[in-house]
């Protein structure tokens, strides 16, 4: 299988943020990663690899090496998407039954009107003693939100304001399915459902397409895309004096503060255990080590091109962005500019870079989040796409591998960093 056709197995596998966690806990399963519960001592052996999983939804492992670790190299990146989640008495009856389904994040709304759509995500299903926990996917055309035909809304061409609480209901069927949900769900599920987490999704499958194939669409590639290209590189890193961390947080698109989150304790009570652990010296090893925050970025739009900053307008295939803020919503500075273009040198990897727009605010990521648990030096990257946030997003088909191969590069750098931003990279 090549590289394109194992990503859009992943992305087609991964039809809520607990499917896309638990096809990367597969990917670590099968190289020989060993589990941790965080409610429990860990026995962290040289040369062990580890992997824990917090709220089913955001995941992290490590790998030790055999000899003294001198650093952790990290990549963080994020699980959620915006999309619909199921509400509680989500079933609405009336002419017809609808299901009720509140947004989640900052989504374009109307690419998710007449087409297609699905229900997945987990469930906790009654045991003799308590519940357990199960992930479920309807898996077939389900749903679908219908349009206002134009007849009755001739102004929807000349822009429209959408109204959640009425545009964007769900018709799940006719009068007589009110009950048809919840049936199949407890079929599905196995059992009488006591809690849920259950998310819509698009089921138009990933696409490769373009005048040479140098496209892909898909659901999610903000930012599975690059959790997915930063585990490639993980997977691929060899044995080095690194303590090489792969941390996929949930709930970036509603601002990190969960469990789960960037804002948690997720990666910095990892680093601390791992630390005490091996008796390292946490305040030096954080000094020694650095985070790449990965997140899509903005490709320079075809028909908008005046949206781009005209200098830092990065193209999709043309390699892997490099954000910049000078507020500091992206961590980039001059010295963790200079190591990550050495890194992308050495894995000959082009680099591009992103700024706003003067008059535009942009969006926000996990990069600056993350810093305020764990301080180290940190980069803000991210694959060019269009259409974030949309339901079926679009990017470059060469920029995966690119990613993959400067994120491999980056697991192994032997990185020596002075007080004044000096470096060696080996
Ligand atoms: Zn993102």
């Amino acid at each position: 299988m090549t590289m394109i056709e194992r990503l859009k197995e992943f992305l087609d596998s991964a039809h809520s943020v607990y499917h896309g966690v638990a096809a990367l806990e597969k990917m670590l399963l099968a190289d020989g990663y060993t589990p941790l519960n965080e409610g429990e001592d860990w026995q962290l052996n040289p040369g062990g690899k580890y992997y824990l999983i917090r709220g089913g939804s955001a995941i992290l492992a490590f790998r030790l090496p055999q000899t003294a670790p001198k650093r952790f190299m990290i990549t963080a990146s994020h699980s959620d998407r915006p999309c619909f989640k199921v509400k509680e008495n989500g079933v609405l009856t009336g002419a017809y039954t609808r299901l009720g389904a509140e947004r989640y994040g900052g989504m374009l709304i109307a690419p998710w009107l007449d087409r297609p759509l699905s229900v997945a995500g987990r469930v906790l299903v009654q045991t003799e003693t308590g519940a357990q926990s199960r992930l479920v996917d309807f898996d077939r055309d389900l749903l679908l939100i219908p349009n206002v035909a134009i007849h009755m809304n001739r102004s929807a061409n000349d822009g429209y304001k959408w109204n959640p609480a009425t545009d964007t209901i769900p018709l799940l069927g006719d009068k007589a399915s009110a009950d048809k949900f919840k049936e199949e769900l407890e079929t599905l599920a196995g059992g009488k459902i006591l809690g849920h987490d259950l998310y819509l999704y698009v089921r138009q499958k990933a696409s490769v397409w373009g005048a040479q194939n140098e496209f892909i669409s898909a659901a999610a590639l903000d930012d599975l895309e690059c959790a997915w290209a930063c585990t490639q590189g993980f997977l691929q890193a060899e044995e080095t004096e690194n303590i090489p961390v792969l941390c996929v947080f949930d709930s970036e698109e509603v601002g990190s503060s969960s469990r789960q989150g960037a804002a948690s304790d997720l990666l910095a009570s990892a680093i601390s255990r791992i630390c005490d652990g091996l008796r390292l010296e946490q305040s030096q090893m954080l000094s020694r080590s650095f985070l790449v925050s990965a997140d899509n970025a903005h490709a320079i739009h075809p028909n908008h091109p005046e949206l781009a900053d005209a200098a830092n307008a990065p193209v999709m295939n043309e390699g892997v962005v490099l954000k910049f803020n000078a507020n500091q919503r992206y961590t980039t500075d001059g010295v963790s500019a200079a190591i990550f273009r050495v890194v992308c040198q050495k894995a000959n990897v082009p680099v591009q870079t992103y700024c706003n727009r003067g008059d535009m605010a942009g969006g926000s990521t996990l990069g600056n989040i993350s810093l305020s648990q764990v301080a180290v030096l940190s980069a803000d990257i991210g694959l060019p796409q269009l259409a974030m946030h949309s339901c079926y997003e679009t990017a470059g088909v060469k920029d995966v591998a690119y990613l993959a191969d400067a994120m491999a590069v980056f697991y192994n750098a032997r990185l020596e960093i002075s007080p004044d931003g000096s470096f060696r990279l080996q």
